[in-house]
């Protein structure tokens, strides 16, 4: 099913993500990952793309697998590792899979790495239009704190106008921990015009190390509060998980709360992780749907 179906059936909607293995031997464990994950009737699953092209194969399988489990899937598919032929093939494979919808991204160009970036798909909007052409559902991403690459926010928004331009269908957030980032980022695309559903990327943090590390993946503020929690967590390991999801689950319930159309978990593999989080807001995004 399309995502842009089920957006038109209900006011928010939950998803999940998970990332494929680098290594083969960890495929069937990914894939029990998945089922776990699928059997909290998330509206869809995302899969993402290893960098540079890296999980190709592992991206479309797991997504059929997630199809298999009667789930939606959302597959990542980047322009970095791809040329306008390789695109072709896996398009064509995605569909065969019966995959309807596609997270169209430029990917991130790794360091000192070569993987050239083709002149013909130099940014997501050009497989934007690609895959819309091909009938695809198709999401992109975009940044409530700006993408690094931006001068400012306000440059990022104008190219963001490039995807909504070739035809994207909603959007997904880079994480955030502050939901007044989104809030303000959400007034001021509209007031340019943007009035695509976007879903809240939500990372919940349950170790303290993760922090440093999404900081640098992400650039994302850090509010006082959480860094409180991880200060006086990092050496409790069970007390840090659990006033994680609580940190997470808060923001989440904020953020339905203001009516935003979806939320979309970054689950990191952990599937324990977001039970709990669908535990405590699973009343209340089905209150918000009846
Ligand atoms: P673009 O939209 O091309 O934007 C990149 C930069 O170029 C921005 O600064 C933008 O302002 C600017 N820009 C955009 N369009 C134009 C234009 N037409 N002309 C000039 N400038 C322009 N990476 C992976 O490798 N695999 C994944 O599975 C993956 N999943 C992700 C999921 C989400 C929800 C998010 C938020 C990110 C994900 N990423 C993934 C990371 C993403 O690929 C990087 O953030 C990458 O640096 C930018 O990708 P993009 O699609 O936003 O690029």
């Amino acid at each position: 099913m399309k995502i842009s179906e089920i957006l038109e059936s209900k006011k928010t909607l939950l998803s999940f993500e998970v990332f494929p293995p680098k290594q083969q031997a960890n495929f069937e464990s990914t894939v029990k990952t998945a089922k776990e994950l699928c059997a909290l009737s998330p509206d869809f699953m995302s899969v993402t793309y290893g960098a540079g092209g890296t999980t190709r194969e592992n991206t479309v399988e797991i997504s059929a697998q997630i199809l298999s489990f009667g789930t939606p899937a959302l597959a990542h598919l980047t322009c970095v590792g791809n040329s306008l032929d390789s695109i072709k093939s896996t398009v064509s494979e995605m569909k065969k899979n019966g995959i309807e919808n596609i997270l169209a991204l430029r990917g991130d160009i790794p360091q000192g790495l070569p993987v050239p970036l083709d002149k013909d798909l130099e940014h997501a909007d050009i497989l934007v239009k690609i895959l819309k052409q091909e009938g695809f559902c198709v999401g992109g991403a975009c940044y409530p704190e700006g993408h690094p690459e931006s001068q400012n926010r306000q440059d990022d928004i104008e190219n963001l106008k490039y995807k909504i331009d070739a035809g994207v269908d909603f959007l997904t957030t880079q994480m955030f921990f502050d939901n007044n980032m989104l809030y303000s980022y959400l007034y001021q695309i509209q007031s340019k015009g943007i009035h695509v559903p976007v879903f809240a990327g939500i990372m919940p943090i349950t170790n303290s190390s993760q922090v440093s590390r999404m900081v640098k993946l992400s650039s994302a503020y850090i509010p006082a509060k959480l860094l409180s929690i991880c200060d006086r967590f990092s050496e409790s390991p069970e007390a840090m998980r659990q006033a994680g999801i609580a940190y997470a689950t808060d923001q989440i319930i904020d953020l339905i709360s203001n009516g935003i159309r979806g939320i979309h978990i970054y689950t990191m593999n952990k599937p324990s992780v977001a039970q709990e989080i669908y535990r405590n807001v699973n009343s209340i995004i089905s209150a918000i749907n009846s």
